[in-house]
């Protein structure tokens, strides 16, 4: 929870109890004055009427947090709790004693012996989920107020962009260690043997090279995390038409069919660049992932709404066990193979994030040595509005 949640919850929950005290003796004083006047009564009426609608609108805001909120008066009994702070915990503790986890319970204690807050983060329940509590003392009669949030998600975030990073680092170690020891050979007598110079400069072009792959896939999936463009209209049969000319001679050389199925679509709303990159990494992959002899084809036609491209190969196929994850950042079913062909690890991945910039999607389907047909369903402009961009 940010330090500014903390005070304003602080501000709000101290204001309810505040407001409390206040409202009961601003109705014992008007009690009296009523005794003494009888048109105080009127004003009594109205007075408390407008801090009936002020208790309300604050149980409104309470009951609508995420957070979950309670009160634990200096008894440690739970004056107030929203019902956030039954979903967060499963059910609603009567008493400071019944809190669980019990790391929220500890805090709270510590919290209504002394006068700081107490910060915790907590594990509960099946599937685990993370709880980051505030427990903060309220006036000075040990009351207690507790602030409850529910971080499961951020904290998986931040553990997927710690791997990323540490994978990453990883990814760029191997080709810089792979330059190094090249030029330190060439430098340490390999470069007056020709032969053996010709091998070591063929090395350092190919590290360099894979080297700028990963970095320039990098960039673009950074980039993408941000969203697509969508301001174009998008022709996907012109993109595919020039993305299988493009890599033509690769699958030439490669010995592999590859064949384009385009008929007159409907234009799509989007970005050209992060389309051609989508259908790109598609038909490499297609075109690495099969052996000599094998054929790609390339469809790109309607369904209902959307407009589809299908790239199909005879390739190599991809065990039903990997495919779940074959869209995540630097997974890899083969790695010597992706490494040997120029992969990165990172062409899904930006599949993934231009599909879904656009707003549809792309599903796989394999079978082991027969091949795999790699599907991306787009909505045809002014179908749906496609969210993702910037
Ligand atoms: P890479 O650069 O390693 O190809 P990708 O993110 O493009 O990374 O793909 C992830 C993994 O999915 C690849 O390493 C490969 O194992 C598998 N894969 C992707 N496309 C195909 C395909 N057409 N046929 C077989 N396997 C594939």
């Amino acid at each position: 929870m940010t330090d500014v949640a903390v005070g304003a919850l602080g501000v709000l929950v101290g204001a309810v109890v505040a407001v409390g005290i206040l409202d009961a003796r601003q109705r014992g004083r008007l009690r009296s004055e009523r005794v003494r006047a009888d048109h105080a009564e009127a004003s009594l009426a109205s007075e408390t009427r407008s801090s009936n609608e002020a208790l309300e609108v604050r149980a409104t805001i309470l009951s609508s947090m995420e957070e979950g909120v309670a009160l634990f008066d200096a008894a440690g009994r739970c004056a107030f709790a929203n019902d956030a702070l039954a979903r967060h915990l499963g059910s609603t503790p009567d008493r400071i004693d019944a809190l669980l986890p019990l790391d929220l319970q500890r805090a709270a204690r510590r919290a209504s012996a002394g006068d700081a807050p107490v910060w915790v983060e907590a594990e509960t329940g099946t599937p685990p989920r993370w709880l980051r509590a505030t427990a903060q003392p309220v006036g000075e009669d040990g009351s207690v107020m507790l602030v409850v949030r529910d971080v499961t998600d951020a904290r998986r975030l931040e553990a997927i962009r710690r791997d990323f990073v540490a994978n990453a680092s990883h990814e760029l170690k191997t080709p810089v260690a792979s330059i190094r020891a090249a030029a330190e050979t060439l430098r340490d007598g390999a470069i007056d043997d020709p032969p053996a110079a010709y091998r070591f400069t063929e090395q350092l072009e190919r590290e360099a090279l894979r080297l700028s792959r990963i970095v320039s896939d990098l960039l673009d999936l950074s980039r993408l995390e941000t969203g697509s463009d969508l301001a174009e209209r998008v022709h996907m049969d012109a993109i595919a038409a020039d993305e299988v000319e493009r890599l033509e001679d690769r699958a030439a050389e490669a010995h592999v069919r590859i064949a384009l199925h385009a008929d007159g679509v409907p234009s799509i709303n989007g970005s050209a660049r992060d389309m051609a990159l989508l259908v790109r990494n598609l038909i490499d992959n297609a075109v690495r992932y099969t052996p000599a002899g094998g054929s790609v084809d390339v469809t790109v036609t309607t369904r209902d709404d959307d407009v589809l491209v299908r790239v199909a190969d005879t390739g190599v196929g991809i065990p039903r066990r990997d495919l779940p994850r074959v869209f995540e950042r630097f997974y890899r079913v083969d790695r010597a193979r992706s490494r040997e062909t120029g992969g990165t690890g990172l062409g899904l991945a930006i599949v993934k994030h231009v599909a879904e910039n656009h707003g549809g999607d792309v599903t796989v389907e394999s079978e082991l040595a027969a091949g795999s047909t790699f599907e991306v369903r787009i909505p045809q402009a002014g179908a749906v509005p496609a969210p993702g961009g910037p």
